[in-house]
């Protein structure tokens, strides 16, 4: 395929290849839709085998942004970047620097953050060549870690699928199994905790499941055993791909609600596979927008106590993705993509009528005017 047949494939806007010589920087930013707003996206460094391997995944990438974004009711689109390279060897201040000129160049149709491979001080220097950056320190106002703000969206969205199997919002005495007990996962075991439920853990880490035993009361569950345990709730907050052609049939829990990205190794076979068993799946880019929402909320002068206030709003929109999925007889996955694809589209209409393209000018300014 060339590389405008991959753009046209799923109606990419543009892509920018950048090489800088002196730096060794070799990076593609890709623009997936600005019809909400500009593209917002981390940028991930990594070693990939091929420059199609980079392409492929940057514009995957970009396009979920796309989703989350529209999802989350963000004057945002989706936009994604990478650099390749080998992160122990590869990262310096020059290559970073490089990097926040090309970014600089596309007049805010970009905005970067942290991603996979790229620490908050790799972007504080891109942060020296553009003001297209989010997720920078707190120290330098940023918003900081998003882990709790994600892992507040987690526990809201989770309330509206217990509303949907139980009737009511409440977790007390739920028992709920926590895959990965990281930074978004062990936020999440505490609101569980602090709500009452009966709390089962997972981590291939010792040290994560000891940190938590020594601060909540929990039943821990082997990695081995975490599909013949008999939960209400299973939520993964790992890695991607948890659930494939054969763990989604070994899940007896009647929700799925967890932060982790990609958790369906096929969105679509796997989405519907748990549609049919009768299972509630909370679609992951929608249950974890907290991160986004947090990142975005920078670009307004950070608070903390509206990124929280925005992140609820998670609870409706699972709601109403609930709803979709029953009206129209499809799973949660894609009645989220038709919830998405809807906004854009009424927006984009608007757009064509009142505000134009005329708002890349000014700062940040063209988020609010819509
Ligand atoms: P993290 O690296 O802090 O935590 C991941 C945890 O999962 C680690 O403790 C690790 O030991 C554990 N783990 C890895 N493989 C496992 C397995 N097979 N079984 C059990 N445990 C395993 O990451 P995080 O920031 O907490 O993110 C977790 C997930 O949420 C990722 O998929 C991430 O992409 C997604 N996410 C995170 C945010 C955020 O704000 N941090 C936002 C949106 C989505």
């Amino acid at each position: 395929m060339t590389v405008f047949e991959s753009l046209a494939q799923n109606d990419h806007e543009q892509v920018v290849f950048c090489q800088d010589k002196e730096s060794g920087l070799k990076a593609i930013i890709a623009i997936h839709n600005t019809v909400l707003g500009p593209s917002l996206g981390g940028v991930r460094m990594l070693p990939y085998n091929n420059e199609d391997d980079a392409l492929r995944d940057v514009l995957r990438l970009s396009r979920g942004m796309t989703y989350k974004a529209a999802v989350a009711g963000l004057n945002l689109g989706g936009g994604k970047a990478v650099i390749i390279g080998q992160t122990c060897v590869g990262k310096s201040e020059l290559l970073f620097r490089a990097f926040g000129r090309f970014v600089e160049g596309l007049g805010g149709r970009y905005i970067t953050a942290e991603d996979v491979g790229v620490t908050v001080k790799d972007m504080e220097y891109v942060r020296l060549e553009t003001q297209y950056v989010c997720g920078i320190s707190e120290s330098l106002r940023g918003a900081g870690d998003p882990s709790p703000v994600t892992a507040h969206g987690v526990y809201v969205g989770m309330k509206a699928c217990a509303h949907e199997v139980w009737g009511s919002d409440s977790l007390r005495g739920k028992k709920i199994l926590v895959q990965g007990l990281g930074k978004v996962g062990y936020n999440l075991c505490q609101h569980l905790v602090n709500e009452g439920a009966d709390l089962y853990i997972c981590d291939t880490d010792d040290s994560r499941v000891k940190l938590l035993l020594r601060n909540m009361p929990a039943t821990m569950v082997r990695p081995e055993d975490l599909f013949n345990t008999p939960v209400d709730i299973f939520s993964p907050n790992a890695l991607g791909a948890v659930i494939n052609d054969k763990t989604v049939e070994l899940i007896t829990a009647p929700i799925v609600a967890g932060g982790a990205n990609n958790q369906l190794e096929h969105e679509d076979s796997h989405g519907a596979r748990l549609k049919e068993r009768g299972i509630l799946y909370a679609p992951d880019y929608v249950i974890n927008a907290g991160g986004l929402i947090n990142v975005a909320n920078e670009l307004e002068g950070y608070s903390r106590d509206r990124a929280i206030k925005h992140a609820e709003s998670i609870y409706s929109v699972i709601k109403q993705i609930i709803q979709t999925s029953k009206d129209q007889n499809i799973s949660t996955t894609e009645a989220s993509g038709r919830l998405a694809e809807q906004r854009i589209n009424k927006i984009g209409h608007l757009s064509r009528y009142y505000t134009g393209r005329s708002e890349y000018s000014g700062r940040f300014s063209f988020l609010y005017n819509r």
